[in-house]
């Protein structure tokens, strides 16, 4: 069982954070940066994480949550502005379930193009759930 200083330690983004691995950096603030990604799924793929390193969104408090979310939507507008996608994919895994592979928690900003194709998504399962037993769950009736 490792200690968070341990997953700092082996954490790419963390790297990144206190400069001894290379990124593009697009823009940062006090709480958050923003890198193109190493491997982009498209022109301007860009990835948004909290300089603190915290493993997925279930890792992360209101707050913090809150300050990602803002540099988020301010790297969506300087995408628009400069290379003028037709639209823009968020998208947040939380969980190697879910396909995350760096356990420091990213959002991904994906620029769309008419045309582009689609980014996977799980397939639907074969039996179609109930949705009012669904709402129930979530909602604890
Ligand atoms: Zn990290």
């Amino acid at each position: 069982m490792g200690t968070e200083m341990d997953a700092q330690a082996n954490c790419p983004f963390c790297a990144i954070v206190t400069g001894h691995a290379q990124a593009r950096v697009v823009t940062a603030d006090d709480r958050c940066l923003a890198f193109l990604a190493a491997t982009p799924a498209a022109r301007g793929h860009t990835l948004v994480i909290p300089r603190r390193h915290v493993a997925d969104l279930w890792d992360t408090d209101a707050d913090l949550a809150a300050a990602l979310m803002r540099t988020t939507h301010a790297v969506a507008a300087l995408l628009r502005a400069r290379l003028r996608p037709d639209g823009l994919t968020l998208r947040q895994n939380t969980g190697p379930a879910s396909g995350q592979h760096v356990a420091h928690l990213h959002v991904h900003l994906v620029p769309r193009w008419q045309g582009d194709g689609t980014i996977g998504w799980p397939h639907p399962p074969a039996t179609q759930p109930d949705p009012d037993a669904v709402l129930a769950e979530l909602r604890g009736d």
